[in-house]
């Protein structure tokens, strides 16, 4: 049984075996919740990110895939990359959102963890309205079957928080 829960605060406050970052597909660092991750995990988080590029990722992560690094000074043992869509008007692009979720979850799997945090991935820069985007992130965990004994939304504002925990219900 894997158990939802839900905290309002600074993911890179948080302690668990795999931290999500709502990456760009660079790899290479940006604002929000990338910006912070950096931050306080210190560099050896991007220079695992500049070995992906110059190895796997050279034309750098697609949307809606995952890959793992090293959390550096995080109180976690992976941070796991992921690159949401930007939010689209015209385009569905619901599918690329559950698959970051997915991946995430199948990455950390594969590694062993048991406990991953996430941010609520592109409902920040990349425009994804608040409501539909918990819809996603909540319906696709509990649809995705993973070993993780804890998957934890980490939301940094009120709005956010709310928005999750009428998904929870
Ligand atoms: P994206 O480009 O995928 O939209 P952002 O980092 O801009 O990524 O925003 C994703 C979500 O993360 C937004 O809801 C934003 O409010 C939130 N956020 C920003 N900083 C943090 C943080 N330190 N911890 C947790 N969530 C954060």
């Amino acid at each position: 049984m894997t158990t939802i829960t839900l905290v309002q605060g600074d993911i890179t406050r948080e302690s668990a075996d795999a931290i999500v970052n709502a990456a760009n597909s660079s790899l290479l660092g940006g604002g929000g919740v990338d910006g912070a991750i950096h931050r306080r995990g210190g560099p050896a988080i991007l220079e695992d990110c500049r070995r992906l590029r110059a190895g796997r990722y050279g034309k750098g992560l697609p949307t809606g895939q995952a890959v793992a690094t090293t959390a550096g000074d995080l109180d976690a043992r992976w941070v796991i990359h992921t690159v949401g869509p930007v939010w689209s008007a015209t385009e569905d692009r619901s599918e690329l959102l559950a698959s970051c979720y997915r991946e995430s979850l199948r990455v950390a799997g594969d590694l062993g963890a048991r406990t991953i945090a996430f941010p609520a991935i592109s409902t920040g820069v990349y425009g994804w309205p608040i409501d539909d985007g918990a819809r996603i992130a909540v319906e696709t965990v509990r649809a995705a079957g993973t070993s993780m004994e804890e998957v934890r939304f980490v939301l940094f504002d009120e709005r956010a928080y709310e928005a999750f925990a009428a998904q929870i219900g």
